[in-house]
C-alpha cells in the first residue's frame, strides 16, 4: 500500500453569464457562479470530485486533469444539482476507463432533476447547446470508502447542503474535505431552497466539516484562484446565519439584500442574493 499522502488541485470554471428567463432588478446580471472540480490523486491514479454542467466545462477539466498524467479512475459526485453532475456525459468521454458515481441519496435528486428538465425544460432553456440530450446518470455507490493509489478517500453523507441529500469527501491524508455545495468560499450562498429550518441543518452539516479539522477546505463554489482555507467553514456558517438575522427584520427583498451586501458585498456571485430573497420572502406569503 502507497505511503505517500494523496494531493489536493482545483480547478475552477469562471463567473459566466446564462440566459434567466424571469425579471431581474435593477443593477442584477444573470450570471452562473464560479463553480469547481477537485482531483484527488495519487502518484499513479486521481479521482475527480464533480462533473459541473456544460460540454465547455468537461472539456476544460479534461484537459485540466489529464495535465496531471494520472490514471482517472472515477468522478464522483458531491450532490444532486444539475450544475456539478451533467457535465458527466461529456466528462466520460475524455476518460473512457472511468466511471461517475454518487451515493444513493444524490442519485435520486439528480434522476429528479433529469425528469424536471425532461418536462420544464430548466436546464436546457438556461444553457442551449451546451448541454447533452441525454444525461448520463452516476451509478449508484454503496462504499463509503473509495481508494486511490491504495489511500483512502471517505465519502460521508452531511445531508444539508444548499440541497438536501449532499455529500461531502474528506480526504484523511491530505487533511482536505471536498465539501461540494455545503460550504462557498467568496461567492455568495445559495438560498432558493433553503429555508429557515434548512438553514439551520445546513450549519450543522457544515459543523460536520469542522469536526474533521481540515487544513484545505475546498467549496463547491468559490472564486477563481482562491486558496482553500478552512476559514471558508466559519465564513459560510455566518452567512447563513446572517441570511436568517435579516430575513426576520427585512421586509422587502430590496431591503434583504441590501443587507446582506453591506456585510458580505466582497463576494461574487450577485445575482445569488437576489434570488435567494425572492424566494425567503415568497416563502413568508
Ligand atoms: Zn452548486
Amino acid at each position: 500500500m502507497s505511503t505517500s499522502p494523496l494531493s489536493i488541485d482545483v480547478h475552477v470554471a469562471p463567473i459566466r453569464p446564462y440566459i434567466y428567463p424571469d425579471r431581474l432588478a435593477v443593477g442584477e446580471e444573470a450570471t452562473w457562479a464560479p463553480s469547481s472540480s477537485t482531483l484527488i490523486s495519487g502518484p499513479t491514479e486521481g479521482i475527480l470530485i464533480d462533473a459541473l454542467l456544460t460540454f465547455d466545462n468537461a472539456d476544460q477539466i479534461a484537459a485540466w486533469a489529464k495535465s496531471f498524467d494520472k490514471k482517472i479512475t472515477g468522478v464522483y459526485i458531491t450532490h444532486g444539482h444539475s450544475d456539478h453532475w451533467l457535465g458527466l456525459a461529456r466528462l466520460l468521454g475524455h476518460f473512457p476507463e472511468a466511471r461517475g458515481y454518487a451515493a444513493p441519496e444524490v442519485l435520486g435528486r439528480a434522476a429528479w432533476e433529469a425528469e424536471f428538465n425532461k418536462t420544464t425544460k430548466y436546464w436546457t432553456s438556461r444553457f442551449p447547446g451546451e448541454l447533452p440530450e441525454t444525461p448520463v446518470m452516476p451509478e449508484v455507490l454503496n462504499n463509503d470508502e473509495i481508494l486511490v493509489d491504495g489511500q483512502v478517500v471517505n465519502l460521508i453523507h452531511v445531508g444539508q447542503g444548499d440541497v438536501g441529500g449532499s455529500t461531502i469527501f474528506h480526504v484523511p491524508s491530505a487533511d482536505a474535505v471536498v465539501c461540494g455545495d455545503v460550504v462557498y468560499n467568496n461567492v455568495h450562498m445559495m438560498m432558493y431552497e433553503a429555508d429557515e429550518a434548512k438553514r439551520e441543518a445546513w450549519i450543522a452539516s457544515i459543523d460536520a466539516v469542522a469536526a474533521l479539522k481540515p487544513k484545505i477546505v475546498v467549496a463547491g463554489h468559490k472564486s477563481v484562484g482562491a486558496a482553500d482555507p478552512p476559514d471558508c467553514i466559519a465564513a459560510s456558517q455566518q452567512y447563513l446565519r446572517d441570511f436568517t438575522t435579516f430575513a426576520k427584520k427585512s421586509g422587502t427583498v430590496e431591503d434583504l439584500v441590501q443587507r446582506m451586501l453591506e456585510l458580505h458585498g466582497e463576494r461574487e456571485q450577485l445575482h445569488t442574493p437576489w434570488i435567494s430573497a425572492r424566494a425567503e420572502v415568497a416563502r413568508r406569503a
